[in-house]
């Protein structure tokens, strides 16, 4: 294991480029944004106070309002030329400062030439260049290709950075989904951190919440995030949810969204193994969005196997319609398995599970045991089985579950029997639940 000594990253600001939430808006996420009192400007980072990255309007007061300054910044590294990114006047404020030391400013041809007018001889320049690797004050710097701006702005770039003591951060902001060329770069790299764009618009140039997931999914998948990686959102903006509801979204991918003035230590050795999400037990009335809730959860894993546990319908075209629905919102990376032996799957399974779910599930028992009417052993035995396979499980696995009790009553005995089976197993089995979440109107509520 490559052991590492700290960097010690100051998160100057976590916001898009207006901010969050935004002077100019009054929608209900920057009202309960405000109110909590969690003002992100726009993203920029010190590490070990030499290096700067991003040298946006918002940094250098960020700088003295966490009680540092930028007296002993080295170099500094801009992705593009976008304004939040780069504010040109901020060199010439630097230049009216007596006694500055040498500087490099690394950042893509674009913003060496809206500099280079304002640059006094104490800074050197490099030019980052897609796939370009430099030494900067000691440090390891290699450009990544950006999805974002052109050639008027960049080409943008991301940085890859490895400290003295090789602790090692991917800064991928902004990005929206990388391209091939990118995955290339950092495929391996095994990150300590990743901070990774979550603008939450403006897609395809930034990325949103449907697609940070399949983002953090796809670099497990090609080895640059591993369990003991670090992985934050930054550049967030209001189109994201408020921040409570937004942490518990990334809390489910083991992912955090860090404050401004929060100090990230990377790299301080070998790295806490990511979490487990355990047994998921989602509740949710029809329609409720349970289902896509159950999805989101496990977006960012590498491999996920969906477990149908419908028998298929063929003869029922709407039924049809909303399988492939489910089937198309599913990634590429995911399997389905149509079976109603979710209690084997538990026993067996590699890798996280979603059953989708346990009113079928019972449906098929119920079916399969005769027991609409007369004895309920068989039924009875298949329940304990489950709850007792649920109960040893180890791995992560969401259970969806509906919510039939709440309506009118059944008009039917076998009806009137499915809610009161349905309703016992599914108080069992959230006893022995790791995590249960209910999910109304969209909005997950978590339980336990
Ligand atoms: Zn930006
Ligand atoms: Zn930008």
């Amino acid at each position: 294991m490559r052991l590492a000594v700290a960097m010690r990253v100051r998160l100057l600001g976590t916001g898009s480029a207006e901010g969050w939430p935004s002077p100019w808006c009054s929608c209900a996420s920057c009202r309960a944004t405000g109110r909590a009192g969690v003002l992100r400007a726009s993203t920029s980072a010190l590490v070990d106070g030499r290096l700067l990255l991003e040298l946006g309007p918002d940094a250098p007061r960020a700088a003295v309002r966490a009680g540092t300054d930028l007296t002993g910044v080295e170099a500094v590294l801009v992705t593009h030329a976008h304004p939040d990114h780069f504010h040109w006047p901020a060199w010439m404020w630097r230049g009216w400062a007596a006694g500055n030391r040498p500087v490099v400013l690394v950042a893509p041809p674009a913003v060496l030439e809206v500099a280079a007018p304002h640059l006094d001889p104490t800074v050197t320049t490099v030019a980052a260049e897609p796939g370009g690797r430099y030494d900067v004050a000691g440090y390891e710097v290699r450009a990544v290709p950006a999805t974002h701006a052109g050639p008027e702005a960049g080409p943008a770039v991301l940085y890859d950075l490895t400290g003295p003591d090789g602790a090692r951060l991917l800064w991928a902001t902004d990005t929206g989904v990388l391209g091939e060329r990118a995955l290339e770069l950092v495929a391996g790299r095994a990150y300590d951190a990743v901070l990774l764009d979550l603008t939450g618009a403006h897609l395809p140039l930034h990325h949103d919440l449907a697609t940070w997931p399949d983002q953090v999914a796809e670099l497990r998948r090609r080895g640059a995030v591993v369990d003991a990686t670090a992985v934050h959102a930054v550049h967030l903006g209001h189109d994201n949810p408020p921040p409570p509801e937004l942490d518990a979204v990334l809390a489910g991918w083991g992912a955090t969204a860090p404050r401004d003035g929060d100090v990230l230590v990377v790299g301080d050795g070998p790295g806490a193994s990511r979490q487990q999400a355990g047994r998921v037990l989602v509740l949710g009335g029809a329609r409720s969005g349970k289902s896509a809730y159950a999805e989101q959860r496990l977006a960012a894993e590498p491999a996920v196997t969906y477990v149908a546990t419908a028998p298929p319908r063929e003869d029922d075209g709407e039924w049809a319609a909303r399988v492939q629905a489910h089937v198309r919102r599913r990634p590429a990376a995911w399997s389905t398995v149509e079976t109603g032996d979710v209690t084997g799957l538990l026993a067996t399974s590699p890798t996280p599970l979603l059953v989708d779910d346990l009113g079928l599930w019972l449906v098929r028992a119920v079916d399969d045991a005769g027991a609409w009417e007369g004895p309920l052993e068989a039924v009875t035995a298949a329940c304990d089985d489950l709850v007792a396979a649920w109960r040893s499980c180890r791995g992560t696995v969401v259970l969806v579950a509906p919510e039939v009790g709440s309506g009118v009553v059944p008009a039917t005995a076998s009806g009137r029997r499915f809610r009161d089976l349905l309703g016992a197993l599914t108080l069992r089995l959230a006893a022995e639940s790791d995590e249960v979440v209910q999910v109304v109107a969209g909005l997950p509520r978590r339980l336990r």
